[in-house]
């Protein structure tokens, strides 16, 4: 007997300049990874490297990215926010254990620039009652990713910086030997909690000046000169 319903293929995200293709199989994120970002939120902000206590994590599901750049209003919010995000795609499964952070560099296949968008509105209320924040974080279109570029061609990522521009004013921008917790940290601390595997990706947080987007915004994220993904916000869909 077959399948009963039909099976949804992977998401597959180009690499650039190369016609190869990378198919997902989760996105985890990082919350409060810039100190500027953490504060603008209302977040502590440790004084020093080792009070920076654990790294926050949640995940979106793989199909809620978006891949050429367009994405519809979502419903249920008033207050859809950018947060541009440097995105690490992981290009080998993990030894079984916890990642050394010395070999975590390894793993990674390429890195690409992205937004996690946020129902700024439904996070905010999920955080007053101390409840999940799926509803904010986790919704279809809620994941817009350029093409990936393979590490080789990126280099040493901590002298990178990610900018972001919505209808060509700067809105966003970070220095990645600012992120609290750099690459190697986070693939680290990610590996005691889950089996990181080739196919996985990760949004490693945003710095300040998160805001509203709004239908007919259009949107240009970059890693310096290296990756870029243009995009805007179509008019809501209303589902049938
Ligand atoms: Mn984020």
């Amino acid at each position: 007997m077959g399948d009963v319903v039909p099976a949804h293929a992977p998401v597959r995200i180009p690499v650039d300049g190369t016609g190869g293709h990378f198919p997902v199989r989760r996105v985890y994120c990082v919350g409060r990874n810039f100190a500027d970002h953490a504060r603008e939120m209302g977040a502590a902000v440790a004084a020093s490297k080792a009070d920076r206590g654990t790294p926050v994590f949640f995940l979106k599901p793989a199909d809620a990215l978006v891949l050429d750049g367009q994405v519809p209003y979502p419903p249920a919010t008033q207050d859809l926010h950018h947060e541009v995000e440097l995105v690490v795609a992981i290009g080998r499964d993990a030894p079984p254990g916890v990642v050394d952070p010395a070999d975590a560099l390894g793993l990674v296949f390429g890195y690409g620039i992205g937004l996690d968008l946020t129902r700024r509105d439904l996070q905010a209320a999920a955080k007053a009652k101390g409840l999940p924040w799926d509803t904010g974080k986790s919704f279809d279109h809620s994941a817009p990713v350029s093409a990936l570029v393979p590490a080789a061609r990126v280099g040493d990522y901590t002298q990178r910086a990610i900018a972001l521009e919505v209808n060509g004013q700067r809105r966003q921008h970070g220095a990645l030997q600012d992120l609290v917790w750099n690459v190697e940290e986070i693939l680290h601390e990610l590996s005691r909690f889950y089996a990181l595997k080739a196919g996985d990706l990760v949004f490693m947080g945003t710095p300040a000046g998160v805001a509203a987007l709004s239908p007919g915004d259009r949107f240009h994220a970059s890693l310096d000169d290296v990756i870029a993904l243009d995009g805007r916000i179509l008019p809501p869909v209303i589902a049938a």
